[in-house]
Formats: structure tokens, C-alpha cells, sequence
């Protein structure tokens, strides 16, 4: 069976940055799972295993704008220090959740000036071009229930 929409799809996957730094890997660990064609993984990973069938293996270097995003600087906002309620110490590089513009999301310190504090809500990763090194460990029709649902159900599963 080859990767379609609506598939439920698991890959073993090695995520490196253009330095070559591993940000993020799958490997020694449980394979990942996801319901092809409903965004639960990055667009330009997603468009790129479209075909594939178990045991193929790809290595794909993926834009940011279909990663995590350009940098926006709609993202970085001053606030008043007065906000954090009951942080004590406000420190440059801490991160908080916060509801930001496009929803919750984490936002980090990049500057403090005062009372002034800088924070940027743009994705850790946004900016940066992605490479994935993949291997295509199972494929398989997802069920009514996975669909309905927009997610894949079975190890790791929020149910
Ligand atoms: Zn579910």
C-alpha cells in the first residue's frame, strides 16, 4: 500500500538542522505514527512522502515556509513585566505557554529593558530549513474512527 490520504502511516525519522545539529529523531525509540492528509505532521514532510510504500527510505530537505514557518516579527512583542504574575525572576531565554495571536503556544524572553520585556512567539524552529531522513516502517488504511477523530489511534494514543 503506498501513502495516501488517509492512510495511518508510521516512519522512523531523523530531523537535522543545516548545521547538521540532530534536533530531533525517532530512533531507539517508538516508531512515529500519523494519519496521512490532516496536517498532523509539517506540510513539506507530509507532501513529500505522498507514494511511498514500506521500506522506502528518503531524504528530504524541507523550506522553512513549509516547516514551522518563516520568522515573524508580528511575533515579538513588548510587555510589561508586570504580566508574569508570580514569576519572581525574569531571566532572558526563559519560556512560558502563553495564548498568543495564532493560539496557544510557548513564548520566549529575548530581552528585558527595565520594566519593559521583550517575548517571541514564533516557533523554535520557524526560520530554519528542516531535513528529514526517513524510512517508511508501515502503512495501512486508517479506520472510520482514525478519521473522524483526525488522528491515528493505538500505542501513544490520547484515548
Ligand atoms: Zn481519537
Amino acid at each position: 500500500m503506498q501513502i495516501a490520504d488517509n492512510t495511518a502511516v508510521s516512519i522512523h525519522y531523523t530531523l537535522t538542522n543545516d548545521q547538521g545539529e540532530v534536533l530531533d529523531s525517532s530512533d531507539g525509540g517508538d516508531a512515529l505514527v500519523y494519519l496521512h492528509g490532516s496536517g498532523n505532521i509539517i506540510s513539506g514532510l507530509e507532501a513529500a512522502l505522498i507514494g511511498k510504500k514500506v521500506g522506502d527510505k528518503l531524504n528530504v530537505r524541507i523550506e522553512p515556509q513549509d516547516a514551522y514557518g518563516v520568522v515573524s516579527d508580528d511575533m515579538v512583542q513588548v510587555i510589561s513585566k508586570d504580566m508574569f504574575e508570580g514569576v519572581d525572576h525574569i531571566e532572558v531565554g526563559m519560556q512560558f505557554h502563553a495564548d498568543v495571536s495564532h493560539g496557544p503556544g510557548i513564548v520566549t524572553v529575548v530581552n528585558i529593558d527595565g520594566d519593559n520585556v521583550t517575548i517571541d512567539g514564533n516557533h523554535p524552529l520557524a526560520g530554519e530549513a528542516l531535513t528529514f531522513d526517513v524510512e517508511i516502517v508501515e502503512v495501512r488504511a486508517a479506520t472510520k474512527e482514525e478519521l473522524d477523530h483526525g488522528h491515528v489511534h493505538g500505542a501513544g494514543c490520547h484515548h
